[in-house]
């Protein structure tokens, strides 16, 4: 994988270009079981986000994901604007003085994304919310990782994961968020923040295949 500063930028540039594309579909998504507002929330935090590291030079790939979780955490005022702010901002202490993304070093961002997301929305796996993407794609690429897979089969697994986890939010009800106002309503949608994440998570897999294959 190997990603270089410059290719950390462009992968970014990407996860913003998808979450506008898709801005109406999530914020739909939100609106059957929540507020409406989440395609709207994301993309305003990725646009501020790439205007923040344009033409910009960086060190380490961890001032470049604290620039994306500040940026996300300032201008986004749903809840997964702190949600996803502290996962980058988890995530840029591990990049202090590194210049590359390993296949390690992304399993290590999933991880501590994971973990400060736990953290400060108190959700587990099973709540139907960005967790359940997240999760099972931590788990597949740990799981690559430890049975030597090649890493494009790795990327590909773990969308593959997240995408069920995805599907699985259709079968819960909500225990976290605005969604849980709903309980068992909430049945039969699937969650917006879990389907945020997999976009995310397609895009690393995208732009390695495109940059590596
Ligand atoms: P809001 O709910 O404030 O309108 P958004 O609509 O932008 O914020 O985001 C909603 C998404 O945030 C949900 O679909 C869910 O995935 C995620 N979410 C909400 N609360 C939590 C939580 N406590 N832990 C993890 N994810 C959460
Ligand atoms: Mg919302």
């Amino acid at each position: 994988m190997g990603l270089t500063l410059k290719e950390i930028l462009y992968t970014f540039e990407k996860i913003e270009n998808k979450i506008a594309y898709h801005k109406q579909f999530l914020t739909d998504l939100d609106a059957a079981i929540g507020d409406g507002d989440h395609g709207i929330n994301l993309s305003k935090g990725f646009r501020v986000a790439k205007e923040k590291i344009k033409d910009r030079e960086f060190k380490d790939w961890g001032e470049i994901f604290k620039t994306v979780g500040m940026a996300i955490v300032s201008s986004v005022g749903g809840a997964s604007g702190p949600l996803y702010g502290t996962a980058f901002m988890k995530a840029s202490m591990l990049g202090k003085g590194k210049i590359e993304i390993t296949m390690e070093d992304f399993r290590d961002i999933l991880k501590v994304s994971i973990d400060g997301i736990k953290m400060r929305g108190k959700g587990e796996k099973g709540d139907k919310t960005m967790l359940d993407a997240l999760i099972p794609a931590y788990d597949e690429i740990n799981y690559g990782i430890e049975n030597n897979l090649s890493e494009l089969n790795i990327l590909k697994n773990s969308v593959e994961s997240a995408r069920n986890g995805v599907e699985y939010t259709k079968l819960i009800a909500a225990r976290k968020g605005r969604a849980s106002y709903l309980g068992d309503r909430s049945i039969g949608h699937q969650d917006p923040g879990a389907t945020s994440s997999l976009m995310i998570l397609e895009v690393v897999f995208d732009t390695v295949n495109e940059l590596r294959s």
